[in-house]
């Protein structure tokens, strides 16, 4: 709501910013990006709204991936677009490939399987490479290895759906993704002061067919692995199982060290063990939730109220005002409570303190 002449004062003259860090700190982070020669035309658009936006004042590196090298169109186009560093890597075939254990029979059949039932990126194999990658390898990139924390967005062009009518609905959704509000603090500084391991801006249920036994198998390790935790129950319980909300991984800022961690690291080679990052589909967000919901406490999980962000038809709008530096587009719904199997609710919830739940070995 527009205050009147009025009705301005000092306090709503006040910008209401969240945190302020204080200038000159500065965090070992970069902007860590996965994506193919093909989609420069959206990752342009969406560079220029994130240097406008925010990285035009701080000037945070930018990692480029890619399971193919980068052509020079690809890097000198982006490179007019920010004067900050940007690096370009290749992924290495060990980050990107069908390990020897899986067969790659019963993963021809489980594609075919998927594409028949029309589950989104069902069909495809590459999609299980990018999410396998951005689960348990990305950290430890040798361009990223030397970094603490990371801040990813995913920028979306193309829905590999055998569904017609799927097609024709994301192919009107304008490609890339989109940042609404100018960010006048280093959210990465923030986290670093703050102790936050992980954030998000979305959170929301996931597709049941892509992770048919992901949650009982994050059970079989938090029963070997004796976990203890206070922020699993976020996620479920031992009757109704799991409830399907996760963060979406398609923006996180989150520290690296969360994930070389040993104890991470021992789940994802546990979940990898099982063949079922192909022979199902699960996605890298359901995988990184799940970790933060055994090793970590509701505080060190941040929810980036005043980053305004849109990723396919899922938007966190942010509306601060007439004196705000937000600018939401008017055809654009705010998901936070309003959307389809929004987790908000259960976050805001969720107690501070945590529900305890141990998890005993069976012998
Ligand atoms: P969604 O965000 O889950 O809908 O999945 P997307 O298809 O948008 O994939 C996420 C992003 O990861 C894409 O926009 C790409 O930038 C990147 N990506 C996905 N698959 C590949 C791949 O096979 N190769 C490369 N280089 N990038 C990929
Ligand atoms: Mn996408």
């Amino acid at each position: 709501t527009y205050p009147t002449d009025e009705n301005i004062n000092s306090t709503t003259l006040t910008t209401p910013i969240i945190t302020q860090t204080q200038e000159g700190d500065r965090a070992n982070a970069a902007i860590v990006i996965l994506c193919r020669n093909s989609e420069l035309p959206a990752m342009r658009r969406t560079i220029r709204e994130f240097e406008d936006r925010f990285n035009r004042k701080y000037h945070y590196p930018y990692v480029f991936l890619n399971d193919e090298p980068f052509t020079n169109t690809f890097i000198k186009s982006i490179r007019q677009l920010t004067n900050a560093p940007t690096e370009f890597g290749l992924v290495p075939d060990t980050m990107w490939s069908v390990p020897d254990w899986v067969d790659e029979k019963q993963v021809e059949e489980a594609l075919a399987d998927y594409a028949s039932r029309n589950i989104l990126y069902g069909g495809s194999l590459s999609y299980r490479h990018m999410c396998r990658f951005n689960s348990g390898f990305f950290y430890n990139h040798p361009l990223v290895a030397k970094y603490d924390y990371y801040w990813t967005w995913i920028n979306n062009i193309s829905i590999i759906s055998t569904d017609p009518i799927l097609q024709i609905k994301y192919r009107r959704v304008e490609p890339g993704v989109h940042f609404f509000c100018d960010l006048d603090y280093d959210p990465f500084v923030y986290m670093q002061k703050n102790n936050k391991l992980y954030s998000f801006t979305i959170t929301l249920v996931e597709i049941p067919q892509t992770i048919p036994t992901l949650w009982d198998h994050t059970m079989r390790f938090a029963h070997q692995n004796n976990i203890k935790t206070n922020f699993l129950r976020m996620f479920g319980d031992e009757e109704n199982g799991y409830n399907y909300c996760h963060f979406w991984s398609n923006f996180e800022i989150a520290s690296l060290d969360l994930w070389r961690d040993e104890k991470y690291q021992a789940y994802f080679d546990y979940l990898d063990s099982t063949g079922n990052f192909f022979y199902e589909r699960w996605g890298d967000a359901i995988v990184h939730s799940l970790a933060a919901g055994m090793f970590l406490n509701k505080s060190q999980v941040h929810f980036f109220k005043d980053i305004g962000y849109q990723h396919d038809n899922f938007a966190h709008c942010v509306d601060d005002g007439v004196f705000g530096k937000c600018m939401c587009p008017e055809n654009v719904a705010n998901f936070d409570y309003n959307g389809w199997g929004t987790c908000m609710p259960k976050w805001d919830a969720f107690p501070e303190e945590g529900i305890r739940w141990d998890f005993k070995s069976n012998g």
